[in-house]
């Protein structure tokens, strides 16, 4: 196998082979990438959350090759199994069965064994759910905080939700058709009913909607709409509004934050101006990284 995929990575005779982690569409399968369909069908082995799912995306670029299960339940048995592979000299591609491997995903294990065993891993970079829902939701991207699915329990999702709470940056979660709207309620309850989201159902399939308002909004409106809460989901809620607690800020405290964060690490300056001035220093270091963020973009 030798030199069959030199085209990504050169490889000379009797080195390991190369880990590759493949992304695959999401939903509309001509988003596969030519590269990554090169890899796939250059590679000696696939390894495949689901082999059975995997074969129909195979099928679909006329490629067959072995393929091993590699799925959370079996993660460390099918790892040995890639390790000795890759130690044999074959290249193995990583595949999931939608987007990017390791996003909410098997493949972790894989990798980090790879890197410890000095074993070259390289990725083929394509479809992510969260990624293309962000490039959409019309909020912020410069900061964002990935988040995976809240857990199951109303309980546990809700302790979850007051601990991101404060975070200024959009906070991007994975949800599924079960859930969304139980979800919804609790974000709505616990980030409040005003908070800005937006709701990326389906994308690049068919039946792909992205909704945009306040999370009281899209709670009511898929409440009102069963159709609404069918298939996959992305919700992607704005940050914390540390603008609003900034406004409130008498000018004093405003001129003293300017002086003390050209002079000092923002943590210093908020702390010093929280000792001044009696405010939360959690207030004045956000309003801080708001004033900073102004001064950038003016
Ligand atoms: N590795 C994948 C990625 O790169 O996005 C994510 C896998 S995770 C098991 C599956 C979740 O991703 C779904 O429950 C949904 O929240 C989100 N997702 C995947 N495909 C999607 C799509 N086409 N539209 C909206 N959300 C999607």
């Amino acid at each position: 196998m030798d030199g069959r995929v030199s085209f990504l990575c050169p490889k000379v005779s009797n080195q390991a082979g190369i880990l590759y982690v493949v992304a695959t569409p999401i939903g509309n399968l001509d988003d596969l990438s030519p590269r990554a369909a090169r890899v796939l069908g250059e590679v000696d082995l696939i390894a495949a959350e689901d082999t059975r799912h995997s074969r129909r995306l195979l099928g679909h670029i006329g490629v067959s090759k072995p393929m091993l299960a590699l799925h959370e339940h079996n993660e460390s048995a099918a790892a040995e199994r890639v390790l000795a592979a890759l130690r044999g000299g074959g290249d193995v591609a990583l595949v999931s069965d939608a987007g990017t491997p390791l996003i909410s995903d098997p493949g972790f294990p894989l990798v980090r064994a790879c890197r410890a065993h000095g074993l070259r891993v390289s990725p083929i970079p394509g479809p992510c759910a969260l990624v293309a829902a962000l490039s959409v939701s019309g909020l912020p991207t410069d900061h964002f905080r990935f988040e995976g699915f809240p857990p199951r329990s109303s309980a546990a999702r809700r302790s979850r939700f007051e601990m991101l709470v404060d975070d200024p940056a959009t906070l991007v979660f994975y949800e599924s058709s079960h859930r969304v709207l139980d979800s919804l309620a609790d974000m709505a309850g616990v980030f409040g009913a005003t908070r800005p989201a937006a709701l990326a159902r389906e994308l690049t399939k068919r039946y792909e909607t992205i909704l945009h308002g306040t999370l009281g909004e899209l709670a009511a409106r898929l409440a009102a709409d069963p159709d609404q809460q069918r298939g996959e989901f992305v919700l992607v809620v704005a940050g914390c509004p540390a603008a609003a607690g900034d406004e409130a800020l008498p000018e004093e405290v405003r001129r003293l934050l300017a002086v003390l964060m050209a002079e000092l690490p923002l943590k210093q300056a908020a702390a010093i101006a929280a000792a001044w001035s009696g405010l939360k220093k959690n207030l004045l270091y956000k309003t801080m990284l708001a004033m900073q963020e102004d001064e950038q973009s003016d």
